[in-house]
């Protein structure tokens, strides 16, 4: 499957004579996918049991016939009106008890037996007409799952279901109280029976209870997408199967979500009517790439990268000449291996009538069409060759839907945002353009130099055990406020001062804190003072050095960020929400501690991204503003696509290779072995790794062997921080003298 650049196209919402047309364009500018059908469930099953695929088959052959390929949407965020009528049941109710009624999509109740019939016979239909198509080269299930209105489905179907799954997790109703905590206000409860999901309450709701609603909502919209996912499986084994995530939205665990996928797929909309005007910060945005690519910790689709203005009945900004690819570029240097574009054409029809694509209403070709032509024609030969690389990050950030639920169940802080949050945590690195990876906090986190893991309210046993063996072993982690609140269950733990179990790591205990309820704090870090904001950690020391003071409230002068040394790692601690000059200014130091360090030195607006694979290195320079930029980059680089070195014109992305990526030649890279007495398996995992601890401590006795190489006497902090590839790269510069 050798795809680059693809197109979402709805050829029901236009006449049959205009598809030649759009189909030739479309080949014309090197479209080689398509994505169809994902809303037509009516067309496809215009009544009950009669499939009509004649459409489908006729498109899909055009399309065939200009050498361009399908990917097919199931539609089942869209179950029809004849289907409504006979079963209004299958129709989701709100926690107001008012059923959301037919008329926009997702109008569906994703436990309803019945609708689940419906998906069964219409998808085995489906899959089979399509599963030996040589055009269809694979599946997207429904549609953004769990973006539809603000709460689940609480109708008696779900509440059932619920029931169950209850049943299921706890067995018998004590073991229910007790971890709901029920005891207060009379809530007890002597049967699952008496359950209901969080309908609206005369006032106040058990956290508890809330946390397991959110986790059933999730376990039954991935058990909604098996469904479908399984029946594809068993009838199309040539055809993969993904869904259309949308970046670090929170309603369904996307890495449960991604076990069911080959892999994942994402929308984007940086300048969608509902995001930051202009259009979201691109920090924002690569964060969202990362998370998407963590989630199965593989490269992944676009499957609609915005091409227009974006909104329903209101519209964001148009992008500027130039923008749209800067955004394709940016998802790309982030682990995308196929970018589709949403849309073809903008719609004339329905709510989204105003969601502009590569063609406006007219249909006419014009700038967006010929900007993303010539991004197509550019790009296409980098993304056949960058194909399955990777980022590889030094640093990474854990994220969690359960502490995201947890957080939006109780904002401690009514301003707190867990998303928010990180957010600001991940821009100090993107500033000064150090990749991350996004993980899980029980994930194998020995490869990195920097963890931050940021509101660890919800506390597990295994989690801080992994925490503690990671530090243990030399890794450096950041933590910071409400850590260790919280028992899994939601409750409050009592059994230490906080931050609980992590407080041997932390070298610290709080044994009071304070919410800074509508008003700012100040914090006082290397003789500057800073603005904090939403909390205040009241800290004592048992072992941890302070690094920064509070410069407020009645603990004025006592400790709101400190370090601890712990094995052979070093534990940070912040106890606050830091303003971005605070951040900026702790990172500069946390990340120099931890010796990680950025690819090149690049102004406000400008991003620089590496993919690798096989110790070839692509780096991308990416400008997102509509001035002319220049950068810095670190180590040996060759430009392979872009007009002047080192300078962007507005909205320019250029490409560089490592020099070291030219050395393939299996004579030198024994040479090369030889002169660094190491392993071929060493020097592999150098190469494409690069970042294990352990390595680096190998890299650390190769470059004392060869201080007299360097002129020095003694090693010092910056050469500890020299990456192999500079010796490697020097030495295929013909300078490397040897030990
Ligand atoms: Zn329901």
């Amino acid at each position: 499957m050798d795809i680059q650049f693809g197109v979402d196209y709805y050829p029901e919402h236009w006449s049959r004579e205009r598809w030649e047309i759009d189909v030739r364009l479309m080949e014309e500018m090197g479209i080689q996918v398509v994505r169809l059908a994902e809303f037509a469930w009516h067309k496809l099953e215009p009544t009950e049991g009669c499939y009509d695929f004649e459409w489908l088959d006729s498109i899909i052959r055009l399309l065939e016939g200009h050498g361009i390929k399908t990917v097919l949407g199931t539609p089942t965020a869209a179950p029809p009106a004849w289907m409504i009528k006979k079963h209004p049941e299958i129709q989701p109710v709100d926690k107001y008890s008012r059923v959301r009624h037919f008329g926009g999509r997702h109008h569906d109740c994703q436990s309803n037996k019945t609708y689940r019939e419906y998906i069964r016979s219409f998808t085995e239909e489906y899959s089979k007409h399509y599963a030996s198509d040589p055009a269809v080269i694979g599946w997207q299930i429904d549609n953004e799952l769990g973006t539809y209105f603000d709460e689940s489905c609480m109708c008696a179907s779900c509440t059932q279901r619920y029931r169950e799954w209850l049943k299921e997790k706890y067995k018998d109703i004590d073991a229910l109280n007790k971890a709901w905590g029920t005891a207060f206000w009379s809530q007890g409860y002597n049967d699952f029976e008496e359950i209901t999901p969080p309908l609206l309450t005369a006032t106040g709701e058990n956290p508890s209870a809330m946390l397991d609603w959110k986790r059933f909502a999730s376990d039954l919209i991935v058990d909604f997408a098996k469904l479908q996912a399984d029946i594809i499986r068993k009838n199309c084994p040539g055809q993969f199967i993904t869904h259309n995530y949308m970046n670090l939205a929170d309603r369904v665990d996307y890495y449960e979500l991604g076990k069911l996928l080959d892999f994942v797929s994402d929308d984007i909309y940086p300048a969608g009517s509902w995001q930051k005007q202009p259009h979201q910060p691109e920090h924002e945005m690569a964060a969202c790439y990362d998370a998407v690519r963590g989630y199965k910790k593989k490269n992944f689709w676009m499957m609609e990268q915005q091409a227009g203005m974006a909104g329903w009945n209101t519209m964001g900004r148009a992008p500027a000449p130039g923008e749209i690819s800067a955004w394709a570029v940016q998802a790309m240097a982030h682990g995308a291996d196929a970018i589709v574009f949403f849309r073809w054409r903008a719609c004339a029809l329905g709510t989204e009538q105003y969601w502009h694509g590569i063609l406006g209403h007219s249909g006419n070709p014009g700038r967006v069409y010929e900007e993303i032509r010539s991004l197509i024609g550019r790009f296409s030969p980098v993304m056949k060759e960058i194909k399955g690389s990777m980022p590889k990050p030094e640093a990474a950030m854990v994220h969690s839907f359960e502490q995201n639920w947890a957080i939006e169940i109780q904002p401690n802080h009514p301003d707190l945002d867990y998303i928010g949050h990180l957010m600001g945590m991940y821009k100090p690195l993107y500033d000064r353009n150090i990749q991350v990876d996004i993980v899980r906090g029980t994930d194998d986190l020995s490869r990195y130099r920097l963890v931050i893991a940021p509101l660890q309210y919800l506390m597990t046993k295994e989690i801080a055990d992994n925490y503690r063996n990671y530090v243990n072993q030399g890794g450096n982690l950041v933590l910071d406020m409400r850590a260790g609140v919280k028992d899994g269950h939601n409750i409050c733990m009592t059994e230490y001062e906080l931050p609980g179990e992590l407080r041997d790591i932390c070298g610290i205990e709080i044994p009071e804190y304070d919410c800074l309820f509508e008003k700012e704090g100040k914090a006082e870090y290397n003789e500057e003072v800073y603005d904090i904001s939403k909390w205040a950690d009241i800290i004592e020391l048992k072992g941890a050095e302070p690094l920064a003071s509070f410069a407020c409230g009645f603990y004025e002068g006592s400790p709101v960020v400190t370090v601890n040394q712990y094995g052979m790692g070093r534990v940070w601690y912040i106890g606050t929400e830091g303003s971005p000059e605070f951040l900026d200014a702790l990172f500069e130091d946390i990340l120099s501690e931890s010796g990680v360090a950025g690819i090149g030195e690049s102004p406000e607006g400008v991003e620089l991204s590496i993919r690798e694979k096989n110790g070839k290195r692509w780096l991308f320079a990416i400008n997102f503003t509509g001035e002319e930029k220049r950068f810095k980059l670190s180590g040996t680089w060759r430009m392979v696509l872009g007009e002047r070195e080192k300078k962007l014109q507005p909205y320019e992305t250029q490409v560089y290779i490592n020099e070291l990526g030219a050395a393939e030649d299996k004579a030198e890279i024994s040479m090369m072995q030889e002169l660094l007495g190491m392993s071929s398996k060493e020097l592999f995992i150098v190469l494409t790794e690069g970042r294990d601890v352990l390595l680096r401590a190998k890299l650390q006795d190769i470059l004392k062997a060869h201080l007299k190489y360097y002129g020095k006497d003694s090693f010092n902090e910056e050469e500890e921080n020299v990456d192999l590839s500079l010796i490697v790269g020097e030495y295929y510069d013909g300078k490397y003298k040897g030990r």
